[in-house]
């Protein structure tokens, strides 16, 4: 499949900025590429096993290289300049997707590549997802040096992962969504009585007498596919974040899910000074919900059929 687009132009084509966004259109979203440029400039786009490719006869005003994405289905956009005005512009796609290229006049231009995420709300379809936010009310959790609590933290992180998963067209319950106590009856209750696909309680990781960092997984013992669900999210999230993947562990209170499939994610280390720091930032936040939400996609794609 190819488009061709040609047109006549008196500007040199310059490219100023690549970026990439989710976008909803008439319900349907789209993983967006958004190529920035002083002038429109002309291109062909080929359809590949795994990919987009943009081919423009432009020049590049930014490095070459590679944009990490990971959105569930653009994980990068690769930018490189073939000949002096030749661009190629890869995206690199998780999962098969139908896609469109449309050129918004402007200043800047925008060539804007659009992938469908249809592929995730199969996925995602009829899922019924619990989110934890751990501790709350007297009940701090772990405190960091400059005492950041973690019930607090947890929420921001909770909520984000919600709005990932409703996109996605999965059906999500929340344990808490403000600061308050709650038993740990209430928090088994929900997955129960609804019958969750999964169970997912957020917390920090904190270490006593020690300075380490990273994130860890527990997941529960008595789901056989617990610990595949934590291997995945652990992978996930650290590349997100960028932190080390401390490992997966059994947790104990986890065993109350009985067979549901769950885990209990600490995040980062809230004890140690530079996750503490990481913390505060809403970036953050969001790239965390987004490394959860990659490891499950990846989990309910690949982990159960490789388990089964
Ligand atoms: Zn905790």
């Amino acid at each position: 499949m190819e488009t061709i687009k040609k047109g006549v132009f008196l500007k040199m084509p310059v490219i100023t900025n690549v970026w990439s966004k989710v976008v909803e259109d008439n319900g349907r979203f789209f993983s967006t590429a958004v190529v920035e440029s002083i002038a429109e400039f002309g291109f062909k786009v080929n359809k590949q096993e795994n990919g987009i490719v943009l081919e423009g006869n432009a020049r590049l005003n930014i490095p070459e290289g590679i944009v990490i994405v990971k959105d569930g289905l653009l994980q990068e956009i690769s930018l490189s300049q073939l000949a002096p005005e030749v661009v190629l512009i890869e995206l690199k796609l998780e999962h098969p997707a139908d896609f469109r290229v449309e050129v918004l006049p402007g200043i800047p231009v925008r060539t804007v590549i659009s992938a469908g995420r249809g592929f995730l709300k199969e996925l995602f379809a009829d899922k019924k997802i619990v989110i934890d936010p751990g501790h709350g009310g007297t009940d701090h959790g772990g405190r960091g040096p400059v005492n950041l609590l973690e019930k607090n933290v947890v929420v921001p992180i909770a909520l984000s992962l919600e709005g990932l998963f409703r996109q996605a067209g999965a059906k999500t319950t929340l344990t808490r969504r403000h600061d308050g106590n709650i038993t740990l009856r209430q928090r088994i209750y929900p997955a129960k009585k609804e019958k969750a696909d999964l169970f997912l309680s957020i917390h920090t990781r904190f270490c006593k007498d020690c300075n380490s960092g990273g994130s860890v997984v527990l997941y529960n013992p008595f789901s056989g596919q617990s610990n595949i669900l934590a291997w995945w999210i652990l992978a996930e999230l650290s590349q997100v974040l960028k932190i080390t993947a401390r490992g997966i562990g059994e947790g104990s209170e986890l065993k109350m899910l009985g067979e549901i499939p769950a885990v209990s994610i600490e995040v980062v280390t809230i004890s140690n000074w530079v996750e503490e720091g990481l913390l505060r930032s809403p970036t953050i936040h969001r790239k965390a919900a987004q490394g959860i939400f990659n490891g499950v996609k990846n989990y309910l794609f690949f982990g159960k059929g490789e388990y089964r």
